[in-house]
């Protein structure tokens, strides 16, 4: 599949064949000759620089001369022996700005080496296989470790308390595991249902169980768990989503811009996701551009993306901007709203133009409306904090030390819900593993 959206081929609306084809896998699988031949352009850098760009430290050029000798069974163990959840990562990392932004090939004016695309290839290879599970548990250590949230950080840091030999318990409020992975990504990105399969990998480790329909501070209860654990993971993420506080919000057709990608995710076939002719995103980030293109990609007639703030500001990678603009999206900068039109359900929305004066954003008084059948929201999300006001006394997050411990002795934090970098899986990852690793030394000393 392109980057660039599929149009009917006589100018009308599309067909279901049309969407289909938008939603397929954005980047096929490489063939075995393309991925000797991109891993035969690695130079094997001793000290890489890709590796320290990586959050999760995965050793690139060890899995990628695995690839060119045909070890892909070994390649794949490299990786997830780093970062379990490689296989999503490979498909949704800003590689632009992480790994392959740092390759030396770029110094030489050459393209990086495909670091995501190679590592997609001897993940997927692998979990596809009948290859048995890379990593075996530890003797039983008779504890019982409570996860909260199963998106990337609780899911990461259950599979290494497991694999530390403790009995695991993941909570969480949906009806399926895998969080963002599952319900925040665009479908092209985590097509052909990766996310439940990567999930399934995960937990054939073994001493793992999933209690879905769990909200904390609703029917789980931190105390409780406290009570019933020798220790517990907070990995909530952030599911809660900013308001925009302008007149209009509450009418019908204006809607978060992640529960509407959660509903095209949850949608089969995509064609039955109606959307309307003219839709309307605001915010600056990649769930902006998710929802934006997705929309283009159902068939909406207009997509605009209007963003407050200039290209440079914008917190969508480079990569994003280019593929909503290359998806027919109209993204306009430099526009805030201020009202949001209509008479039981949204019909415009009208914006105000903006500018830096000394540093800070003001407006310019130039008024604009545009139709607007569909307002998304995507200004960033915010931490539920339902049964957590104990481990956010100063912030909006929740406060971790060094160990990923909170306030609380024996109850730990990772993923989006701590402030520890730039809300990005990988960084999910990275926290959940170290947070696993901190808890089992916490259990040993609390012997
Ligand atoms: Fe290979 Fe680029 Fe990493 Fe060097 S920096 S090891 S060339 S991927």
């Amino acid at each position: 599949m392109s980057e660039r959206i599929i149009s009917s081929s006589d100018g009308g609306p599309l067909s279901p064949t049309d969407i289909s084809g938008n939603f397929a896998d954005m980047h096929p699988l490489y063939t075995p000759v393309q991925a000797v031949a991109e891993s035969s352009r690695c130079l094997f850098c001793y000290d890489a620089p890709c590796i320290r760009a990586c959050p999760t430290a995965i050793d690139i050029p060890q899995f990628i001369h695995q690839i060119r000798t045909d070890n892909l069974a070994g390649s794949a163990k490299t990786i997830l022996s780093a970062n379990i959840m490689g296989g999503t990562c490979a498909r949704v990392c800003p590689t632009e700005e992480l790994c392959e932004g740092a390759c030396v090939k770029n110094a030489a004016g050459e393209p990086p080496i495909a670091i995501g695309r190679l590592q997609r290839y001897a993940v997927d290879f692998f979990l596809e296989s009948e290859a048995v599970h890379p990593f075996r548990r530890s003797e039983p250590t008779g504890r019982k470790v409570a996860v909260v949230g199963a998106g990337p950080a609780g899911l990461a840091c259950a599979h290494r308390l497991a694999m530390d030999g403790h009995e695991v318990t993941v909570f969480d409020s949906r009806a399926k595991a895998g969080g963002l992975n599952e319900y925040g990504l665009a479908a092209y990105k985590m097509a052909d249902g990766f996310a439940a399969r990567e999930v399934d990998f995960l937990l054939a480790i073994g001493g793992i169980s999933l209690e879905q329909g769990k909200s904390l501070g609703d029917n789980l209860m931190l105390a409780e768990l406290r009570d019933g654990f020798d220790a517990v993971f907070i990995g909530v993420g952030l599911s809660g989503v900013n308001g925009l506080g302008l007149p209009g919000e509450e009418l019908e057709g204006v809607r978060d811009a992640i529960e509407f990608i959660g509903d095209i995710r949850q949608t089969e076939p995509k064609y039955e996701m109606v959307v309307p002719d003219n839709v309307v995103v605001i915010g600056g980030g990649n769930t902006a551009i998710d929802a934006a293109v997705q929309a283009k990609r159902l068939g909406a007639e207009e997509v605009k993306l209007v963003y407050r703030r200039g290209p440079d500001q914008m917190p969508a990678t480079d990569w994003e901007q280019d593929l909503a603009k290359t998806n027919d999206v109209t993204v306009h900068y430099w526009a805030k709203p201020v009202a949001i039109e209509g008479s039981g359900r949204a019909e415009s929305i009208s914006f105000e133009g903006t500018r830096l004066e000394g540093g800070k954003l003001v407006g310019t008084g130039k008024m604009l409306t545009v139709q607007a059948d569909l307002v998304l929201k995507a200004i960033g999300q915010k931490l539920e904090d339902a049964g957590l006001d104990e481990l956010t006394p100063t912030g909006s997050k929740v406060e971790v030390n060094e160990s990923y411990m909170t306030a609380l002795p024996g109850v730990f934090a990772g993923g989006d819900c701590i402030d520890s970098g730039e809300d990005l899986t990988v960084q999910a990852v990275d926290d959940g593993q170290k947070a696993a690793a901190a808890i089992s030394a916490w259990l040993k000393e609390a012997k």
